[in-house]
């Protein structure tokens, strides 16, 4: 079968063809891929995705490259047959789109090498942006934005960007970026006195197409930069939704979107002071709940009063919306009262919690009884002896376990 002829090879506008369909099969996914004589859909390869489109009546939603076999075009929609004469239609926006990052992927390598002598190891076009891995020593803000202004530089002088085909021999005397990948005749893609790089993608016709590139964030891998960047239209989607993003937030202080780091810095600082004062102040408040529930037990039962007999104290009681934090804390105030047990409930949210615990020398072993309660809410916990703490899903029955854990006491 005679290889596809690549369109796309000589010209990343041509955006609307006619070509012969060669052959037609079925994947093993069942999807239909036809061959043509000609196509100037550019497959998946070099980090750059497929393009999308249509053919005749049907849509072109991938196209794969199978080497000496052509390209595969694979279709949705009405089938041609073998020996038809086709339109094609590439998708302008998509292919803009990849055109775009994929230039601006070379000027953008080809300043790390100018700059820092660090080559690019892979790239990537992503969903969103675009990822490349480069061989940076010392990777740090200002060394990549350095780099981000001389591809924006060699990008704003519009400089003409030619294909070159070349020999072996021809392309041994270039100062080729890359080693070529292939043997043989070689595509080489020149920006003018900038870069020289073999590659079968789409590119753009001068530097000035690719707008503009900007990072959007970095991390250090293994002695690389992993840095991802975009160019073009996605710059400007992805100043939109940041600019959104930050006047949201601006909004919410009637401040500048430039001074909002601060105010959020100091919002997070406040928040902690207040989460400490909280804290202590619960304690406070605990203490007095602790007085008061025992005040009360006392009055309901007098013969638990510590001034009559050694008769223990307990106070079993469920509360609502009360985190387990809140509840431990209650026992704790509870407990350093003598002789007496806390057998803690909250309904928080739908989960159940428990907390029981139990003064010095108060009888009763909150590890078992934690146990016994958490099987009627359906749930786990434990502990030691005199604290255990559990949690649940059946909100229902708390009661029910506070009262069985109650009467084991009696
Ligand atoms: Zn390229």
């Amino acid at each position: 079968m005679p290889a596809t002829e690549r369109l796309y090879y000589q010209d990343s506008r041509l955006l609307e063809f006619d070509a012969r369909v060669v052959s037609l099969s079925e994947l093993d996914d069942g999807q239909i891929a036809i061959t043509l004589d000609r196509t100037a859909f550019y497959p998946t390869g070099g980090g750059q995705p497929t393009d999308t489109g249509t053919l005749g009546d049907a849509r072109v939603v991938d196209c794969i490259d199978a080497e000496n076999e052509g390209v595969l075009h694979i279709i949705q929609g009405p089938v041609p047959e073998v020996g038809d004469t086709i339109h094609g239609k590439i998708d302008w926006l998509r292919r803009l789109d990849h055109l775009q990052q994929h230039t601006g992927q070379h000027i953008f390598s080809a300043a790390f090498i100018q700059l820092f002598d660090a080559p690019t190891l892979s790239f990537r076009v992503l969903e969103r942006e675009c990822e490349i891995d480069v061989a940076l020593e010392n990777p740090a803000d200002e060394r990549i934005e350095q780099a981000v202004d001389l591809a924006n530089q060699i990008i704003w002088e519009s400089r003409p960007i030619s294909i070159r085909q070349v020999t072996s021999a021809e392309a041994a005397t270039l100062p080729l970026r890359k080693e070529p990948a292939r043997e043989g005749e070689l595509r080489v893609i020149e920006i003018e006195d900038f870069d020289f790089t073999p590659c079968g993608g789409t590119h753009a016709r001068s530097t000035g197409e690719v707008g503009v590139i900007a990072v959007r964030s970095w991390e250090r891998a293994k002695g690389q930069a992993r840095i991802h960047f975009m160019a073009g239209v996605r710059v400007v989607a992805d100043y939109r939704k940041a600019n959104h993003t930050a006047r949201e937030v601006a909004a919410l202080f009637s401040a500048g979107r430039e001074d909002t780091p601060a105010l959020v810095t100091r919002l997070i600082v406040e928040n902690k002071k207040l989460g400490r004062r909280t804290d202590e102040l619960e304690q406070v408040a605990c203490r007095i709940e602790a007085e008061e529930l025992i005040q009360q037990a006392h009055i309901s039962n007098p013969s638990a009063s510590p001034s009559g007999d050694t008769r223990m104290t307990v106070i079993a009681t469920v509360f609502d919306d009360r985190s387990a934090d809140s509840l431990k804390h209650l026992a704790l105030a509870l407990i350093a009262h003598s002789n007496t047990v806390a057998l803690l409930g909250s309904r928080d949210g739908d989960t159940a919690r428990l907390v029981f615990a139990r003064s010095t020398g108060a009888a009763g072993d909150m590890n078992a009884l934690m146990r016994q309660a958490c099987s009627v809410i359906e749930g786990r916990g434990g502990g030691k002896a005199d604290m255990a703490q559990g949690g649940g899903k059946n909100l229902e029955k708390l009661g029910e376990a506070l009262n069985q854990a109650a009467k084991s006491l009696a």
